[in-house]
């Protein structure tokens, strides 16, 4: 799943190479197409980008926003689990079943929005915030500071791993980043919220800019302008279960629930009963 890193990334090179470029033509898939796309405004997909130009492409969230060059017209996109866009030549080898193809000239290259799930979103509208998992999200998490974010943590008890990933908090984490956070900060991924300290909040927050800054960084220069990859090989504990902790050597855990994975080091981040397991120990659910 693209999260807030990736996205960031993608956007930057979209705005060196996508914008005021005349869409030529729009293909959507017949099988696909109606299941991701969501036109808010009943005007027709195709026909309302066909001839059409991105003048600007931001990311909030997980969202990719591109304005275009008519008056209050947006495409949203929502990747979700395992949607994400591909710049390339027409010719260029497929990364996954495209859905919907932005074509564009001179020279011929094709924005497409490939999907093996299915399960994210291109929204066309001409208000963001008739989008329902846009306009309940809350501040971006590169753009929140320690106090706001102190204070919109307060009214949530769960875990903290759960509340992280939770758009309407911040926007941006999903399960992957999370864990690297976590790790960051030394606290245990399914720590209860009023069981952490102000010092762990406050660690939590400086955690969460430094990773998602660090990974910026190092996405952009492992992703250069192919946006369809996911770079990860940098991850400290994400999918890396087993794997010594590059901090303190311990051999990395990893704990399935709900078809998520959450990996994290016993030993740097200690305390937090397991779920469904008896003792932390238990099983070989390491
Ligand atoms: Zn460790």
């Amino acid at each position: 799943m693209p999260e807030l890193p990736e996205l960031e990334v993608v956007c930057e090179v979209l705005q060196r190479k996508a914008l005021d470029r005349p869409i030529l033509k729009v293909t959507v898939s017949p099988k696909g197409g109606p299941l991701v796309i969501r036109d808010l405004t009943h005007q027709g997909f195709e026909s309302a980008l066909t001839g059409r130009r991105l003048r600007s492409v931001t990311r909030r969230g997980k969202f990719l926003v591109f304005a275009l060059d008519a008056k209050d017209m947006f495409l949203a996109v929502n990747p979700k689990l395992s949607g994400r866009l591909q710049l390339c030549t027409p010719n260029a080898k497929k990364v996954g079943p495209a859905h919907v193809v932005l074509h564009f000239d001179d020279p011929p290259e094709e924005l497409r929005y490939v999907d093996s799930k299915r399960m994210g979103q291109l929204y066309l509208t001409t208000d963001l915030e008739l989008i329902p998992t846009f306009s309940q999200m809350g501040p971006d998490a590169l753009q929140i500071d320690a106090g706001a974010f102190a204070a919109r943590l307060k009214p949530f008890r769960g875990e903290i791993k759960g509340i992280l990933t939770r758009a309407s908090f911040v926007a941006g984490i999903g399960n992957a980043y999370a864990d690297e956070i976590l790790w960051a900060a030394q606290i245990h991924p399914y720590r209860k919220r009023p069981s952490l300290t102000p010092e762990e909040i406050d660690r939590l927050y400086r955690a969460m800019q430094a990773t998602l800054r660090q990974s910026v960084e190092r996405v952009r220069q492992a992703m250069g302008g192919d946006i369809h990859l996911k770079p990860r090989d940098f991850f400290s504990v994400h999918m890396r279960g087993g794997e010594a902790c590059p901090r303190c050597g311990s051999p990395i855990s990893s704990v399935t629930a709900q078809q998520k994975i959450t990996n994290f080091c016993r030993t740097c981040q200690p305390g937090g009963l397991i779920r469904g397991m008896s003792s932390p120990r238990a099983g070989g659910n390491r």
